[in-house]
């Protein structure tokens, strides 16, 4: 069998891409991360899947129809938001970071076309934790609590929120765009020991592509966010999408996300229920656009 294949066939029937990467050294990563992950790269695009992510599970329709009994417990989950031994301080992370440049890249099919979600479709909610000093960092990173995402993306996303709204559900966004000096942020900020859970800015982001976004459920009429089975950018088991702890009503509700996302062509990441990549994300370049110097009018 030509690597190739047997790679497409590993692709398709095979253990999650994480775990494969569990299994290898250190050094493996280094020597062969970056060719596996092209070879995989094309394989997911022509079966539809991309490195990382998930086959679809259930439809929308499967899921709803799964519905538990509304007394199901639901307690709020334990709060184990992750937090990092920061490097450095905060600003003197910021100063390193100011003058870096994005790695260089083969041209893309498409420019950038970033607008905020919220401003097509008021009803979406926002709560931006890296915002705020409520993240892995403990410290705000974002001069501006605003979600942006590519036109498109953002336009399958007020389709999501409107598949939920009949049911009185909403979308709860805690992140989208991320100009690529906060990734290489993360990444300096980070022990080394601890960076299995930040994308390397040589590689940089989908979320820097304006084509990832982190969101959860929240009641549609009063924005009060909905328990999951972990809260977001919790780094334990219970942040994998298939993840079979928490209550029956907390996983309906994360896969019940999944479909709806889905449904409007965005692909769940296998290690984070809260993160999806839309479809054609690597149409878009590698972006460091500050939020402040994006159209605000769109
Ligand atoms: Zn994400």
């Amino acid at each position: 069998m030509r690597p190739a294949s047997l790679v497409a066939r590993l692709w398709t029937q095979g253990p999650p891409l994480a775990t494969l990467l569990a299994l290898m050294t250190d050094r493996h990563k280094h020597s062969l991360a970056a060719p596996c992950l092209s070879l995989l790269a094309a394989c997911g695009a022509a079966t539809g899947r991309f490195p990382g992510t998930l086959p679809p599970g259930p439809s929308l329709q499967e899921v709803l129809a799964a519905r538990p009994p509304a007394d199901d417990a639901d307690p709020r989950p334990e709060d184990v938001s992750y937090r990092v031994e920061r490097t450095a301080l905060i600003d003197e992370l910021r100063a390193r970071c100011r003058d870096v440049k994005p790695p260089v890249e083969p041209p893309r099919l498409k420019t950038q076309n970033l607008v905020e979600p919220v401003r097509l479709d008021p009803s979406l909610r926002l709560d931006v934790r890296y915002a705020t000093n409520e993240n892995f960092l403990g410290a705000k990173v974002y001069d501006e609590a605003r979600v942006f995402l590519q036109a498109e993306a953002a336009v399958a996303l007020v389709a999501v929120q409107q598949s939920l709204a009949e049911h009185g559900l909403g979308l709860l966004l805690h992140d989208g765009y991320r100009p690529w000096r906060v990734t290489k942020l993360f990444w300096e900020a980070t022990p080394a020991a601890q960076r299995d859970f930040v994308a390397d800015p040589a590689n940089g982001s989908r979320h820097n592509r304006g084509c990832a976004i982190d969101l959860s459920l929240c009641d549609l009429a009063t924005g009060a966010p909905l328990a999951m089975p972990s809260d977001f950018d919790a780094f334990t088991a219970a942040a994998h999408p298939n993840y079979q702890g928490g209550t029956r009503l907390q996983r309906w509700r994360r896969d019940l996300l999944r479909a709806a996302m889905e449904q409007q062509g965005f692909h769940v990441y296998d290690g984070e229920w809260w993160h999806f990549d839309f479809e054609t994300w690597q149409d878009y370049p590698l972006l460091d656009v500050p939020f402040a110097d994006l159209n605000s009018s769109k």
